[in-house]
């Protein structure tokens, strides 16, 4: 049966994505509602949990099957990277006796690459422009210009699309290079079975034969404190080689508590650059060019610019949320043979759509922005002039512009009915400022956070 499904797999997620994690799954049982699977690793079993427990349960439902939940869990004879989850002792030594002694090349090729996450695939808009001409820098592998470089954005923005990128542009580009990807989360993995293990030595000779060390996901490991001790020596190890270090995070590294500050500060000694929150233009067309790569799998089916421009607008920054729904969406209209209009869409996408409508308007920020800068509210929309009335206030003009839909001239008239052009003094002069102070950065981020959690 579940043979039979996963053809049907196929045809939703393409070929690759197919092959790399749906073949791989093993079905287990159902009970209570809860399909189980059996992953190779931990990796693959967070990875199709997140990309691709919906499909899968769409699929099985479809089919006649009642089920509430999918779960994936590490099969306990896998022998392929041993995984950090409790296994029995007795499998564990198995499958560590059948392991070959792991060469560093050897142990560098098992970090799976997506192979969706490329450049070509990467949409470049102004909210990610400055960290992609950053990463396509580093992925030149040219002289080491800025160490480490640091990607910072929150979740669905793109970080680890682009240090996939990277990776793969290096493999092309140098091959000769070791490159290791690899979340700060697998970091503390390894770095736990080496101690387990009593291999440390083993440990520090892989991670400082690197040439190329990227770590995704680096906030995993505040508070973990001899992991970040580790992380620290393995970074200095590697930045005294003049080897490149790229590393991301949800926040800015000096935003990251329980985080060390000289970890901080080394993260800070290099090229700090973020992914802001995607606008409407770059939502569609990440949804353009996604639509292209789903002309394939689903000849006939086809979506209007009208639909799509309603999901650039109603649904959120996060990329990762834009293509499930697109995903589904086309998934959904494939099985029930309708075409995809705007009737399907808010069938399909009701949870979705529900769940994004949450808008952030300009009276928030403004009294955001106000508390924040202990004024009071009518000190930010009135016409006083004073610096410290008017630096507040375009900070708040400018999270207006970048956190709501509003127009120009909408924004000038919900601050006292200025005219357009004074906003966009003002969003420009943050921009600027943003750049060489760091403080109006620093409040600008923790008001932006602040207003989307
Ligand atoms: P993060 O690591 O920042 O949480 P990801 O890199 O995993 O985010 O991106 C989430 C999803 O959105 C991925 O499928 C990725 O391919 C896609 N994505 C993000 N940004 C872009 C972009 N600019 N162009 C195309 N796809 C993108
Ligand atoms: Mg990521």
């Amino acid at each position: 049966k579940w043979g039979q499904l996963k053809i049907g797999l196929l045809k939703t997620v393409g070929q690759n994505n197919y092959t790399t994690w749906i073949e791989p799954l093993e079905f287990e049982h159902l009970q209570d509602g809860v399909a189980v699977f059996s992953v190779p690793t931990n990796f693959m079993g967070n990875y199709v949990s997140q990309n691709f427990a919906d499909v899968i349960l769409y699929e099985l439902n479809t089919a006649g099957a009642n089920v509430q939940r999918v779960t994936f869990r590490v099969s306990a004879n896998s022998t392929a990277n041993p995984s950090p989850r409790p296994v029995p002792e007795a499998s564990k030594a198995a499958a560590r006796a059948t392991e070959p002694t792991a060469s560093p090349r050897d142990a560098l090729q098992a970090a799976p690459l997506d192979s969706r996450f490329t450049f070509d695939a990467f949409v470049v808009g102004k909210p990610n422009e400055l960290a992609h001409a950053a990463a396509r820098r580093v992925s030149e592998g040219g002289p080491v210009t800025f160490n480490p470089l640091v990607l910072y954005g929150g979740v669905g923005l793109g970080k680890t699309h682009l240090m996939h990128a990277i990776a793969w542009e290096l493999r092309k580009r140098k091959p000769e290079l070791n490159v290791l990807y690899l979340s700060a989360e697998q970091f503390m993995y390894r770095f736990v079975q080496a101690l387990r293990e009593r291999k440390m030595m083993d440990f520090k000779v892989l991670f400082r034969s690197v040439d190329v060390l990227m770590v995704d996901d680096v906030q995993f490991i505040a508070g973990k404190d001899s992991t970040q001790e580790e992380f620290f020596h393995t970074f200095n190890a590697l930045v005294d080689q003049n080897k490149q270090i790229i590393i991301s995070a949800d926040r800015a590294p000096g935003e990251i508590k329980e985080l060390e500050d000289r970890v901080k500060s080394r993260l800070q000694c290099g090229l700090v650059v973020d992914l802001h929150p995607t606008d409407y233009e770059l939502r569609l067309g990440i949804l353009q060019a996604k639509v292209q790569q789903y002309r394939d799998a689903y000849p006939g089916l086809e979506i209007s610019n009208g639909v799509l421009e309603f999901l650039a607008q109603r649904i959120s920054t996060n990329v990762r949320v834009l293509e499930g729904a697109l995903t589904r969406l086309f998934a959904f209209a494939s099985l029930v043979g309708r075409e995809i209009d705007m009737e399907l869409t808010q069938d399909c996408l009701a949870d979705v759509l529900r769940a994004s409508e949450r808008k952030i308007t300009v009276e928030e920020i403004q009294r955001k922005v106000s508390d924040y800068y202990n004024i009071r509210l009518s000190d930010i929309i009135g016409p006083k002039r004073l610096r410290s009335y008017a630096r507040p206030r375009q900070v708040a003009m400018y999270l207006a512009k970048q956190l709501t839909s509003r127009s120009l001239p909408e924004i000038g008239r919900r601050f006292g009915g200025r005219d357009h052009t004074t906003v966009m003094h003002g969003v420009k002069r943050i921009e600027e400022l943003k750049v060489i102070d760091g403080q109006i950065a620093e409040d600008v981020e923790i008001l932006r956070r602040a207003l989307e959690a």
